[in-house]
């Protein structure tokens, strides 16, 4: 019987089994060809990231699309939402529609990793995207000592900002200009962090799965 990990559990069968069962005691999860990964008619995969959610809709990673279907082909997620645009891929027998969020059908404990690694995306997501001086949209990060005053690339010294901000504030500290931070910036606690990190430009659809995003 298959293995209680989620993935990945082998090619979707959206079209005829061509080739003999794997080979038993293969590894799992290696060792997959092109061919095995990707059914014929298919062609490319989008690019987009399908999120993963536990059973009990905790969020627990960001997936290739190729690994949400294969999935939910072999039963181990299930589809909670479809993908905004109604995409589907077409194989020459069938049609899957794309999903943006699945949940698996078992539960998979997976240990807390330590701190998210900064990122534009998830800083931008921690703030809002709010110029945190002033409120209006943010385009850029602002390092609040300034690097060259020796302020250091971390979520303790990023914020984001707005173009105009950045440029009146150039590289002086906010003693010398005479700002307050609203809060004081920290890291995000929360393994949703760590895909969100990851992710570009998450599909909205998962945002009520991300609860904890805008709580500094
Ligand atoms: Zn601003």
């Amino acid at each position: 019987m298959p293995d209680r990990k989620p993935i990945p559990c082998g090619a979707p069968r959206t079209t005829p089994p061509r080739a003999p069962a794997r080979p038993a005691g293969r590894k799992r999860g290696h060792r997959q060809s092109a061919s095995a990964d990707r059914p014929e008619g298919v062609g490319a995969w989008p690019k987009r990231r399908v999120l993963l959610l536990n059973t009990t809709f905790e969020p627990l990673t960001a997936l290739p699309v190729r690994r949400a279907i294969v999935l939910i082909v072999c039963g181990k997620a299930e589809v909670v939402h479809g993908d905004s645009a109604g995409s589907t891929l077409h194989s020459a027998t069938h049609s899957i529609e794309i999903p943006s969020v699945i949940r698996l059908s078992r539960f998979v404990h997976v240990p807390y990793r330590g701190r998210v690694p900064l990122s534009r995306s998830a800083l931008m997501l921690r703030d809002n995207h709010r110029c945190v001086y002033c409120g209006v949209r943010a385009e850029t990060i602002d390092h609040v000592v300034p690097r060259s005053r020796g302020g250091s690339h971390s979520w303790e010294n990023c914020v984001a900002c707005c173009t105009r901000c950045n440029h009146r504030k150039a590289d002086r500290t906010l003693r010398e200009l005479g700002w307050r931070l609203p809060e004081t910036p920290r890291a995000p606690r929360g393994r949703h962090w760590r895909l969100l990190a990851g992710a570009t430009d998450p599909d909205p659809l998962w945002l009520p799965y991300l609860g904890e995003v805008s709580s500094h």
